[in-house]
């Protein structure tokens, strides 16, 4: 390279290291836009494994940023300000999160931790006033459940579940074909989820911090599926569990359920949660008209399957991108999405949840009202 040439790569250079800000500065100067500029600024508790997954999902989000976080770990959280550029003020532990009402660079909390945290520390976000994302089963019941829509309502804060599928564009497809009435009256669903669960010494195995086992964890996908295949609310539910290993799956950790769910119409669901078969993660949709069925049907994509009318083949994104970019629409623009993902959604779910382990202990037929 010439000296001119060279003189002029590193100007080019020094000019863009002035116009380009460094990371840090580039979270900082996010951090301080205000809602109208339309970016989600974002708070995550629970670095684990699905909190790290949402975190590398939003580095594509045009919408949602991760510019805070809420962590019992100080090691976990000097990488996180490395990797994202935090500002120290917008890192929070569980002891002194309540702090976050005093900071006006973060609009949500997204609480992806153990399940039977999320009530209290959902219904903390609130009361700070920052508006709740939280990873499903919202809680571990319908009174808790319950307790933070209404904990939300009050602070005036929307309350928003991780349901991502609800933005997926396959799910989607057959969703509106239902709504279209290509599939003629529907009669039946079915709604397999299941995987072979590791270490048991894990917080998915310790009912204090699950509050269930796969139903709790991977169930609630056929039932939430059931729900938005279907295009209506369940009124019955009876259910079957089996226990192959009671050392494992302990007491109050469902390995396998089956469960049926009654729709007014007459359609019926039928569904399987395990925590002791692999790969199992399928929907199979029937009407009189036509079928749709997708495996896998709620993994982390890409979502496949086909129709009477052929296959599923919409584009894959990363669904936690989509979901935050739309989440972003829901909480700054009042967006409405194709399907809901508030506190109520969630609720809805967690009575069904309670139905069908009423159903298991009574080996009856139990009525739903959600
Ligand atoms: P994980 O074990 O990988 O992470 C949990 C995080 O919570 C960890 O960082 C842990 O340190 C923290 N934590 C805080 N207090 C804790 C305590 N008292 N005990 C144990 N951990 C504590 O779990 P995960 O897989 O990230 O799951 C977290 C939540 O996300 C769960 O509610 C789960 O159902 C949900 N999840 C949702 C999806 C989805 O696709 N929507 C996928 C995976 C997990």
């Amino acid at each position: 390279m010439s000296s001119r040439r060279i003189f002029l790569h590193q100007a080019s250079l020094s000019a863009l290291a002035m116009t380009i800000p460094s990371l840090p500065n580039f979270a900082e100067a996010m951090s301080s836009r205000n809602d109208q500029e339309g970016v989600l600024r974002v708070a995550i508790m629970g670095l684990g494994s699905y909190g790290t997954r949402v975190a590398q999902a939003m580095e594509s989000s045009k919408r949602a940023k991760v510019v805070g976080v809420i962590s019992g770990t100080p090691s976990k959280v000097e990488n996180w300000k490395k990797k994202y550029g935090i500002p120290d003020k917008n890192c929070y532990n569980y002891e002194n999160f309540d702090a976050i009402k005093d900071n006006p660079d973060i609009d949500a909390v997204y609480v992806i931790t153990p399940n039977a945290l999320h009530k209290e520390q959902s219904i903390r976000v609130a009361k700070a006033g920052k508006h709740v994302i939280c990873e499903k089963p919202m809680a571990i019941n319908a009174a808790e459940a319950k307790e933070m829509v209404t904990a939300c309502e009050e602070a005036g804060v929307k309350l928003l579940i991780g349901y991502r599928l609800h933005f997926e564009a396959n799910t989607l497809k057959v969703v509106n074909m239902r709504k279209a009435g290509d599939f003629g009256d529907i009669k039946f669903f079915q709604g397999l989820s299941g995987f072979m669960i590791g270490d048991p010494t894990q917080w998915r195995l310790d009912p204090a911090l699950s509050g269930g086992g796969a139903m709790m964890d991977i169930g609630i996908y056929s039932i939430n599926g059931a729900r938005y295949m279907v295009g209506e609310e369940p009124i019955w539910v009876t259910a079957q569990e089996v226990k192959t290993d009671p050392v494992k799956f302990k007491e109050g950790i469902d390995e396998t359920i089956t469960f049926q769910l009654g729709f007014p119409s007459g359609v019926v669901a039928s569904c399987l949660s395990t925590y002791s078969q692999n790969n199992l993660d399928k929907f199979f949709l029937n009407g009189t008209k036509g079928f749709a069925e997708m495996q896998p049907s709620t993994g982390y994509g890409p979502i496949k399957g086909r129709t009477h009318q052929g296959a599923l083949d919409e584009p894959h994104i990363m669904h936690q991108t989509v979901q935050m970019d739309q989440m972003a629409g829901i909480i700054l623009d009042g967006a409405e999405p194709p399907i809901p993902v508030d506190g109520r959604e969630g609720l809805k779910d967690m009575v069904i949840i309670d139905a069908i382990f009423e159903a298991v202990k009574t080996g009856g037929k139990v009525a739903i009202s959600v």
